[in-house]
């Protein structure tokens, strides 16, 4: 589907020699005409349309941030053979399923507020992966109430986003979002980079001074940065991939297959993750040259989307590409 990291998976599965397509808003196709990535474009009035798909034969859906953010739980329904595991897409969209992984995982997530009981800084999300659109941070349960009523009021948020709210510590720490990708086919898990995110406006707070400081902050993605981290912190960060893919394993087998991310942030203290993702992340595309870690695993370029394309052709080589797909 035409956003997100489209060009990269385009681009990656060009590497591979696999023949590619993109389905595309109208009014969107330039981008994908002038970036040599595919000569197919097929052009849809909007993102419900993919729910009526007749798939060519032999196509693979590779799904990403936009298809949830703009279908949610109708993007399970896509005709399309999907390359990974449908059912890892809902336990991502479920804030309460995504916690539920990490935390079965023994890996730190942020302490869960009740909304009567807030008396420590706090950020307050609201339900879908919108990239950390509108959330919000306050300290009491009275600053919550109201800037709650302000929402509904200004008609940003409904009362359903109200009632499911979801109310966090507010986690004091530098970002990391690793990528990683399980192979079915070496039963493993690789992590090919890691990326930083660079949010309006709270990555622009630091460039004034606190006197000033009466700005609201929000988390909205504009960017993606690239990220070398100390060698000692990443055998803790390879744990954390290869736990999450272990108890996916358990919780709604075959698990995770192919790229995922844990988004995380380190404390001075500890390693703290806030959710994971059962997909391809845009900050992969960064990396479409490989990035230093998968260079080092592969010895070549690998980016996410080519490791993608090149499990695909792993996988029909061994007449196993059934178990990639669903
Ligand atoms: P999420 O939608 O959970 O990926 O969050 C989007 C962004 O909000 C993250 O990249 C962080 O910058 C920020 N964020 C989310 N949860 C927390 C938390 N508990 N403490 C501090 N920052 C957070």
């Amino acid at each position: 589907m035409g956003s997100h990291s489209a060009l990269q998976i385009l681009y990656g599965a060009k590497q591979e020699g696999l023949r590619t397509k993109v389905y595309c808003l109208k009014g969107n196709e330039s981008l994908y005409e002038r970036f040599p990535v595919t000569k197919n474009i097929v052009s849809i009035d909007s993102y419900d349309d993919l729910l009526e798909i007749k798939p060519d034969s032999g196509e693979i859906f590779i799904p990403h941030g936009t298809i949830i953010a703009t279908l949610d739980e109708k993007a399970l329904e896509i005709p399309i053979p999907f390359f990974g595991n449908r059912e890892g897409m809902l336990w991502e969209m479920k804030r309460e399923k995504n916690l539920h992984l990490l935390q079965e995982s023994a890996i730190r997530t942020p302490k869960s507020i009740n909304a009567e009981n807030i008396d420590q800084p706090s950020i307050v999300k609201f339900p879908g992966a919108k990239g950390g659109e509108g959330y919000f941070l306050c300290s009491t349960t009275m600053e919550f109430e109201s800037k709650i009523s302000d929402l509904l009021e200004e008609e940003k948020i409904s009362k359903k986003d109200a009632q499911e709210v979801q109310i966090q510590e507010y986690i004091v720490g530098v970002t990391m979002y690793p990528h990683y990708f399980y192979s079915i086919i070496y039963d493993r898990v690789e992590m090919l980079g890691i990326d930083r995110r660079y949010e309006t406006n709270v990555d622009a707070l630091g460039r004034i001074s606190q006197e000033q400081m009466k700005i609201a902050p929000s988390y909205k993605v504009v960017g993606n940065q690239p990220l070398i981290i100390r060698e000692s912190l990443l055998p803790d960060i390879l744990d954390y991939g290869d736990r999450l893919s272990e108890t996916s394993k358990r919780l709604f087998p075959p698990g995770l297959i192919g790229p995922f991310c844990i988004e995380l942030a380190l404390t001075t203290e500890e390693l703290v993750a806030f959710e994971f993702t059962s997909r391809i992340v845009a900050g992969t595309s960064l990396y479409v040259a490989g990035s230093p870690y998968s260079k080092i695993l592969f010895n070549e370029e690998m980016s996410m989307s080519r490791r993608i394309a090149r499990e695909i052709k792993l996988a029909m080589g061994q007449r196993r590409l059934e178990e990639l797909l669903s």
